[in-house]
């Protein structure tokens, strides 16, 4: 199988000011890029090559995981926002935050501190178990919260790469005007 990286669904400027265009160029158009291309030319001819990228990242150590990891991550990442989005979930989403956390902006907060509070590269994420129970986990460099059996709904990359253009050494002033791009109709879909 040869993995192809998706168009994203708007412009490079469309996130400005949140996320400038020159930004969205390098952090998708390179750096993910790269990811995928590494990740093709790994695969090749072993038993990872018929693999689909989930099952790459439950299975695979290494290199091939690293890279199978930030392909996945990076586009789960980039198809999160929107320019239209922000504002708040409904739904069972909505419920289980609600629940979970105690308020939406209860959440709100303990994701940005979480991904502040990450050392080094990674990405924060909120997922689901098995039970539909919300946690907030920090994965550091590829990490991924399928590796744990959890199913992922929302992620922001906290790799400097992801906002030092823009913010230069704010990493929580990149990750709270996030929230004015999630795009709430789509991430309530993986609940
Ligand atoms: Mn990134």
């Amino acid at each position: 199988m040869h993995y192809v990286q998706p168009d994203l669904p708007y412009d490079e400027a469309a996130l400005e000011p949140a996320i400038s265009a020159k930004t969205v160029h390098f952090h998708y158009g390179v750096h993910e890029k790269a990811y995928i291309d590494n990740l093709n030319k790994l695969i090749e001819g072993t038993t990872f090559a018929d693999e689909d990228l989930e099952e790459i990242i439950r299975t695979a150590d290494g290199a091939i995981l690293n890279n199978a990891a930030q392909a996945w991550n990076h586009i789960f990442y980039f198809f999160s926002l929107n320019p239209d989005g922000g504002g708040e979930p409904d739904g069972e989403l909505r419920k289980a935050i609600d629940r979970d956390f105690g308020s939406f902006e209860k959440f709100k907060e303990d994701f940005v501190d979480a991904g502040v509070r990450l050392f080094g590269s990674g990405w924060v994420w909120l997922s689901k178990d098995q039970d539909g129970h919300l946690l907030i986990t920090q994965e550091p460099n590829a990490g991924n919260p399928m590796r744990h059996g959890l199913t992922p709904i929302l992620c922001f990359d906290v790799w400097e790469h992801a906002y030092y253009l823009d913010y230069q050494n704010r990493r929580a002033d990149a990750l709270r005007a996030l929230w004015q791009l999630v795009d709430w109709d789509m991430v309530c879909t993986r609940y």
